[in-house]
């Protein structure tokens, strides 16, 4: 009997028709991109849909996070996770910043703040970090560092989308917070992104960034980069929002059968939940410790010669990538905890269209293996 293959995530895609008069909206208008009606209203919808002051859309992650650091003038170091995905740093030698790595903490996989304030210099001047797998990081901890070296505090949230804490949406943390909107996410626009910020006149700042630098028709202030988000992204924001609901609602119960069903698999560690109130189930990654019956790539292989995809995310870790490997902090025993967890992470599938009976293999596979 042929199975279907399951993939470690799959973008959640409305009916084809809901998007039909959307197009016809674009065709109608023939405006493109630089800020038409769509990319209006998804900033708008966005805001009260995620409850933060200001959202300035971009064109993928990436150049958020660029566009961040210069929004706020960084120089020099910043100090950063080995623990994410790539982009995190290459954002920084985009900027032309230096990443300095710190530890995670065993439980969140999130920067360690002790970790932090001992690795502060004369240089430092701002801290990069990563609510990983959109479990929050310690914020009060980190903005109090930041508060007493008068340090900028950018949060990498493309994990995020959603999330709150008891005062409301983590995104509010920081000086500002970059959303990722590619297809493997949460909430996706094919490729997108934002940056949430706290006032207007930041996110002109950054509006004006992200269109080259232009004021006005004349005026160029800054070197921005083009990294405008289309009208046909924006509109499928627009539709994917309303579809929200169906999208977390999926994610959570996916997300409690796995821990139901894998709470007693020897040696296999879930990742607890985080301090968040509210979370998005957008990755469910496990710990194959050496208790477990085979390693954790052996785990991987099995799964994936019976048609299950899983993901070793993170894995390599980012600090031992070559443009990063011989930086004074990149070293594997100055990153412990994240090298232990690059070393046995796999993230599981979880996406709405998962049906139970696919679910139940992913299981069935890992407690076979
Ligand atoms: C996806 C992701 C990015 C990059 O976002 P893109 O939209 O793909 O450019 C950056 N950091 C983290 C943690 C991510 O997961």
């Amino acid at each position: 009997m042929l199975t279907q293959p399951v993939f470690v995530t799959q973008p959640y895609l409305p009916p084809l028709e809901e998007f039909i008069p959307y197009l016809q909206s674009i065709w109608d208008n023939k405006i493109l991109t630089n800020g038409g009606a769509f990319h209006q209203q998804l900033e708008q919808a966005l805001r009260s849909h995620l409850g933060v002051e200001q959202v300035a859309l971009f064109s993928n992650g990436t150049l958020g996070l660029i566009t961040a650091l210069q929004a706020l003038r960084v120089t020099g170091d910043v100090i950063t996770t080995p623990y994410s995905f790539v982009a995190t740093s290459h954002s920084l030698l985009w900027h032309g910043n230096r990443p300095v790595f710190v530890d995670v903490e065993p439980h969140t996989l999130n920067m360690d703040p002790a970790r932090i304030e001992a690795a502060i210099t004369p240089q430092t001047t701002a801290i990069l970090a990563v609510h990983c797998y959109g479990n929050p990081c310690d914020v009060q901890a980190i903005q109090k560092i930041a508060d007493n070296y008068n340090l900028r505090v950018i949060y990498d949230a493309c994990h995020a989308f959603g999330v709150e804490d008891e005062g409301g949406s983590i995104l509010r943390h920081g000086d500002l917070s970059v959303l990722s909107f590619h297809a493997t996410k949460v909430f996706n626009t094919f490729e997108g992104g934002a940056i949430v910020c706290p006032d207007a006149k930041t996110k002109q700042r950054i509006d004006h960034l992200k269109n080259f630098g232009f004021v006005d028709e004349v005026t160029v202030v800054a070197p921005g980069i083009n990294g405008k988000m289309s009208e046909v992204n924006a509109a499928f924001g627009l539709l994917q929002l309303k579809h929200m609901d169906t999208v977390m609602r999926r994610r959570a119960e996916v997300d409690a059968v796995y821990r139901a069903q894998l709470a007693d698999v020897p040696g296999l560690q879930i990742l607890p939940k985080g301090n968040q109130t509210v979370s998005n189930h957008s990755y469910f990654p496990v710990l194959v410790t050496p208790e477990f019956k085979v390693s954790r790539d052996a785990l991987y292989e099995h799964l994936k010669v019976n048609g299950v995809n899983a993901r070793r995310y993170f894995y390599p870790l980012i600090s031992d990538f070559p443009m990063y490997r011989g930086l004074p902090s990149a070293g594997r025993d100055n990153l412990p905890v994240a090298a232990r967890a690059a070393d046995q992470v796999l993230c599981l599938p979880i996406y709405p269209a998962l049906t139970a009976e696919q679910q139940q293999r992913v299981v069935d596979l890992i407690k076979s293996a």
